[in-house]
């Protein structure tokens, strides 16, 4: 896997971007750069009564369109640079799926494996006491990422209500049904790569059905997504996690490795499926790859293997500016992160809505407005890349997103 800093991903596709649209280049360095960075050390009492310490980041990289938005990852490999680049690329996101929000994003450096469910609640309600001056419904809005989800959600909201002494439900986004969350929430970000997949398919005269399907990555997106996708006829005929893959040629039943990977912690070790590495999933001979893990999956040694004809990045930032140039000269249609796994962020705007207007939406509508949003992004991208004579599906996203937001930057003016 390449080393790559995110970050340097993140200018490269603004710059790459910025080669075909009239930006200065110091409007360019600014919207290339966070406004702002929270760096913390969480200090916690262990359930033996011993302290840890956890470094924590809070970025809020760009506000011209809107509260700071993005969610929080728990990850041990969590770096600065790693959460700068994660907040940019929620910047464009909301930018090129049109929400009134800007890009901001958190990360607590941590290994949620090795610590119990009580040592968990006091870090997220540490993390929520440091964020908020930072937050409200108004100025910067947290929500789930990596193995993060409604619970820590909840209990963010909590400790900010407690503190503030008022409720704020719109404080945070991914919350459970009955902590004021949306329906549909959960499976936002799986369903709109499906949808996204789905479009590119489509752009290229074919459909889902019978499609073969590999998907890096069985957390919450990469699940969603292969669940959906086995509903709507492909065949998921390989998944993995970070111990390793499973593949069946005739399909693997997407709940039944979902259980299993409940029960014992990984996919790997299902019960008639052959075991094969990451790598070896990302290079199978499939329709479509859905890589769905972390950062940088896709480097430009790999790249030149790939054999699928779609790629639709669940996953933020998974292939690298070099990997993605050799996709492109092969044929592969990549659908970007910004598109594919901007479903999240979606139905997070439509929560945050209801929470705002104190009303609750039905499921069937988030779903609709949902693939409304999605659909239009996707004819916008496709159109951008007919009208600027484009290749590379992500530098017309980036086309897109970058206007949008330099344009509210230019109406907001400099000041002081
Ligand atoms: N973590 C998700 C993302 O990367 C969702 C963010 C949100 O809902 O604010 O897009």
């Amino acid at each position: 896997m390449s080393q790559t800093n995110p970050f340097e991903t993140l200018r490269s596709q603004l710059q790459s971007a910025a080669d075909h649209i009239d930006v200065e280049p110091d409007v360019l360095d600014r919207l290339g750069h966070p406004e702002r960075v929270l760096e913390a050390n969480l200090t916690v009492e262990r359930d033996d009564g011993t302290l840890a310490r956890f470094p924590a980041y809070r970025v809020q990289f760009n506000g011209d369109r809107g509260p700071y938005k993005g969610g929080i990852r728990y990850h041990p490999d969590v770096t600065r640079d790693e959460v700068i680049a994660l907040s940019g690329w929620m910047t464009y996101k909301c930018a090129l799926v049109d929400i009134p929000f800007g890009g901001g994003k958190g990360g607590i450096v941590i290994d949620p494996k090795e610590y119990s469910d009580d040592e968990l609640e006091r870090v997220t309600r540490a993390f929520a006491t440091e964020l908020r001056p930072l937050i409200g419904e108004d100025r910067d809005v947290p929500a789930p990422d990596v193995n993060t989800g409604p619970r820590e959600m909840n209990w963010l909201k909590d400790t900010y209500e407690t503190l503030e002494g008022t409720t704020a439900p719109g404080v945070v986004t991914g919350k459970s049904i009955e902590s004021g969350g949306s329906a549909g929430r959960v499976e936002a970000t799986g369903r709109s790569t499906v949808l996204a997949a789905r479009e590119a398919f489509a752009h290229r005269g074919r459909t889902l059905d019978g499609a073969t399907v590999a998907v890096q990555g069985y957390g919450n997106a990469g699940w969603i997504a292969a669940r959906l996708l086995d509903e709507r006829g492909a065949t998921v005929v390989a998944v993995s996690d970070s111990e390793g893959a499973v593949v069946d040629r005739e399909g693997l039943d997407t709940v039944t490795v979902k259980g299993h990977k409940d029960e014992t912690g990984s996919v790997v070790g299902l019960p008639g499926a052959t075991a094969r590495t990451n790598e070896e999933l990302l290079t199978m001979d499939v329709d479509l790859l859905i890589p769905a893990g972390l950062e940088n999956a896709i480097d430009a040694d790999l790249a030149t293997d790939v054999r699928a004809d779609v790629v639709a990045e669940a996953a933020n930032g998974p292939t690298t500016p070099a990997a993605d140039e050799i996709l492109v000269d092969n044929d592969v249609f990549v659908v970007p992160d910004i598109l594919a796994n901007a479903g999240g962020v979606v139905v997070s705007y439509f929560e945050w809505v209801q929470n705002r207007q104190r009303h609750s939406w039905s499921e069937t509508r988030v779903n609709d407005e949902l693939e409304g949003r999605i659909v239009d992004a996707f004819d916008r991208l496709t159109a951008t890349m007919a009208e600027y004579d484009l290749s590379n599906p992500r530098t017309a996203a980036y086309v897109t997103a970058l206007t949008r937001v330099a344009d509210a930057a230019e109406q907001g003016g400099t000041w002081p």
